[in-house]
């Protein structure tokens, strides 16, 4: 434990990926660090929880972790050695449309493409194509803009992935189930598929989903949380937990701090150090819309109507993509849709710790406007049912996160923004200023999901953010 007069290196302020990111590397560098944690438990968005019935273990927050394995950073951890392990379903991602058919997202290219009727040999073509140079792409994308090393290479993904990913759809294939695939994936942006960008969400995702999976973590995404936390305390790491930090003054003497929260908090506990004219930047810093999120104990597996749909652990529910599309575009309007769409997934058909046996636990959320307060449950129940009839059947219990809920159990998810603000073009390069882990006060840093390159489970965030720290006042 921490004492008040003790004096750190570096105090990093939440412990989300991005903090525990930032804090590992910190520490892997020889200095002293300190976690400060403002909810009882440690993890930010990477939480488990018994939400429902005794026996049952949800994923709070996030639940399927693509990112996680493309992360070069967290590869470089030595996890599996603090408990992590990864469970991969038969199925990456299926999406049920109507009359019974699906269309089913493998780790292989061909096996995917020979599912998508006549647009197979496209899908084989044009996603096999990106694959191949994958590697290169990612390593552009997942990390802070910068000039590419090979921009003609670069091209060949970034030039498409501006295009909207509707017209990005409707360009490359010919039918539903592949334009219903990948709208289904890049619905995962939390923007409206008629966004320049959004392609850029669908191909990332869809490529990570060929090259390592849409994996689960054993026992739940706490499991993720642990093992960074246990890894950071052998390098000597502290962490102190129930402690919302509210000022700078109430935090041991440190050369650095950095903070995993979003531009709006970090402006109202360092404004005075800040100054007006940085904190009203971070300020103007736009919110991304909100998430209402549902978990369930089952009594049984969900009854899907295509049976391929029981071998995905992720399951993306919305019909067409057109349906989608409009789906998505209500909410940006400020409005809520009536037939959302619905990211579900399955962990306890993968991974027997998560429910009692012959039980099952379900999770998914659907987008709603930023600080919605409409009940989304029998929206997204009606959806799950529309692809599974007699599902409603099987509720032993629910467990229901509102916008405001998510925000109580953690104040980065302001108004149920689960993306740490707008992923809009160029909201998602330049995030949340154009300084990006830099503040206007040379020892004060910020590390969340508001930083490049944003959103999701894979601590990249925190990993520049703290080599910023080291290349400069930690150095
Ligand atoms: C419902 C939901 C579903 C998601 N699904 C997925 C998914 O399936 N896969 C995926 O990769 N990502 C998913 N995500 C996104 C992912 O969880 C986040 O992108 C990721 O957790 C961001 O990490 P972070 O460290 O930046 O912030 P967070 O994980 O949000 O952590 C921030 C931490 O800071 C703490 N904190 C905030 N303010 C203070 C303060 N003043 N003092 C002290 N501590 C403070 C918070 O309590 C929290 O612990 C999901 C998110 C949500 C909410």
């Amino acid at each position: 434990m921490s004492s008040p007069a003790r004096r750190y290196d570096a105090i990093v302020v939440g412990s989300g990926p991005n903090g525990l990111a930032a804090a590992i590397t910190l520490a892997r560098a020889g200095r002293s660090v300190c976690v400060y944690e403002a909810q009882p438990e440690p993890g930010g968005g990477a939480r488990s929880a018994n939400l429902t019935l005794p026996g049952f273990t949800h994923d709070l927050f996030s639940a399927v972790h693509p990112l996680a394995l493309e992360s070069a950073f967290f590869q470089s951890l030595p996890l599996e050695g603090y408990g992590l392990e990864w469970i991969h379903s038969p199925v990456e991602v299926a999406h049920p449309l109507e009359g019974g058919g699906a269309a089913l997202l493998r780790r292989s290219v061909d096996e995917t493409a020979a599912g998508l009727g006549r647009d197979g040999p496209a899908y084989r073509r044009r996603i096999g194509a990106l694959l191949a140079d994958w590697t290169y792409f990612k390593s552009e994308f997942l990390r802070p803009v910068r000039l590419p090393r090979h921009p003609l290479r670069l091209a060949r993904f970034g030039l498409p992935a501006l295009l909207p990913a509707r017209l990005f759809g409707r360009l490359v294939f010919r039918e539903e189930p592949a334009r219903a695939l990948f709208a289904g994936i890049a619905a995962h942006s939390s923007l409206p598929l008629d966004a320049p960008g959004t392609t850029a969400f669908g191909l990332m995702l869809l490529l990570a989903g060929h090259n390592v999976g849409w994996p689960l973590p054993r026992g739940g995404a706490g499991a993720i949380s642990q093992a960074l936390l246990l890894y950071f305390q052998s390098l000597g790491g502290e962490l102190v937990t129930a402690t919302p930090v509210e000022n700078l003054a109430q935090l041991p003497s440190a050369r650095a701090v950095l903070f995993d929260v979003g531009p709006g908090q970090l402006a109202r506990i360092a404004g005075v150090e800040l100054g007006p004219s940085f904190t009203a930047r971070l300020r103007r810093f736009p919110r991304a819309a909100g998430v209402f999120k549902l978990d369930w104990a089952l009594r049984g597996p969900i009854p899907w109507t295509n049976p391929h749909v029981a071998q995905a652990a992720t399951v993306h529910l919305g019909g067409t993509a057109g349906e989608m599309a409009a789906s998505e575009r209500t909410v940006a309007q400020g409005k809520t849709s009536e037939r959302p769409f619905v990211l579900l997934v399955q962990p306890s058909l993968f991974d027997a710790t998560r429910a009692p046996a012959g039980n099952h636990t379900a999770w998914a959320y659907c987008h709603v406007p930023n600080g919605s307060t409409v009940d989304m449950t029998a929206r997204i129940e009606a959806q799950v049912e529309r692809f599974a009839p007699g599902f409603r059947d099987l509720i032993l219990a629910r467990h229901v996160l509102s916008p405001a809920g998510l925000e109580q159990r953690n104040a980065n998810l302001v108004g149920g923004d689960i993306s740490g603000g707008s992923v809009f073009l160029p909201h998602l390069f330049l995030r949340p200023t154009a300084r990006l882990y830099r503040t206007s006060h040379a020892k004060l840093f910020i590390c969340s999901s508001s930083t490049p390159p944003g959103s999701g489970v894979h601590g990249l965030c925190g990993y520049y953010a703290a080599n910023e720290a080291l290349a400069t006042v930690l150095k």
